[in-house]
């Protein structure tokens, strides 16, 4: 569990990363803030391209930002969008429970407040892990 300083912070941060999204096509910015459970701190935004489908969300930019630098466990993450109502896809939900399945989802607004508290538990029931596989 993290504390409401950290969560404010990743708060923040996520909403100042929506200023780097390359999104030229739908002008919908997204910022995200992952904490890892080692303390460490990746930050990602969202990405479009003409081939649409090669478009990467800002969640999967700072999870995959971690794991290339050697991180797989993850406390938290925070998900910056105007609205605060901006909730993960299906896709970046996946790429989550794959490294942590008990890790805090939060959203945020285009200030960083929190506007929502959920975990990836809740956002992905009965997912296919990892564990599957075993
Ligand atoms: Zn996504």
């Amino acid at each position: 569990m993290i504390n409401s300083e950290q969560k404010q912070n990743l708060g923040k941060l996520a909403a100042e990363m929506r200023s780097r999204s390359y999104i030229p096509y739908s002008h919908y910015a997204v910022g995200a803030a992952l904490l890892t459970k080692s303390g460490k701190i990746f930050t990602g935004c969202n990405i479009e391209n003409a081939a649409y489908p090669v478009t990467i969300c800002a969640e999967r930019t700072a999870i995959f930002k971690a794991v290339s630098e050697g991180e797989r466990d993850f406390e938290a993450i925070a998900i910056a969008t105007e609205d605060g109502q901006g909730y993960p896809c299906g896709s970046c939900r996946q790429v989550m429970v794959e490294f942590s399945q008990d890790m805090e989802v939060m959203l945020a607004d285009a200030d960083g407040n929190i506007t929502v508290e959920t975990s990836i538990r809740d956002l992905l029931p009965g997912a296919f892990t990892p564990e599957n596989l075993l």
